[in-house]
């Protein structure tokens, strides 16, 4: 349904400019419920790190996280990620802290919240895994 939801929106945005991510995360907010983070300087670096993704490997792979381009192996982190609906509903905050849950600054006082990791540790290690294809 998420997948189905971004596919929908993406189709009348550009993303590859910071503007068009910055609507696209907006309207994910939006059908939600959720609210993006405030801290200005927080917002537009994990927007452009969006960005860059989205430029470098055709999708806006998550931006705290290690990608290595090839899209089977890490569709679960194209944003918003698998992971961000129940991190958001348990913690109030996805990894990234780019999309909160609207109480998070009645809840929070810190700037970022450090959530633990809920991606399978062999995803990451099957990224690993092909890129050390190319250093072999
Ligand atoms: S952790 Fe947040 S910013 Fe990163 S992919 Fe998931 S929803 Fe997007």
């Amino acid at each position: 349904m998420m997948r189905y939801l971004g596919r929908m929106i993406k189709m009348t945005l550009d993303m590859e400019t910071k503007e068009g991510m910055m609507e696209y995360c907006k309207k994910i907010c939006e059908r939600n419920n959720w609210i993006l983070q405030k801290d200005k300087q927080t917002l537009n670096d994990l927007i452009e790190g969006l960005v860059k993704n989205k430029k470098r490997y055709g999708y806006q792979s998550c931006p705290c996280r290690f990608a290595c381009g090839k899209r089977e192996l890490e569709r679960d982190l194209i944003c918003p990620c698998e992971y961000a609906p129940p991190d958001i509903k348990e913690y109030g905050t996805c990894y990234c802290n780019l999309f909160l849950n609207p109480d998070f600054y009645e809840m929070h006082e810190e700037k970022f919240l450090q959530i633990p990791e809920r991606r399978p540790v062999e995803k990451e290690e099957a990224v690993l895994e092909y890129m050390n294809k190319f250093y072999d």
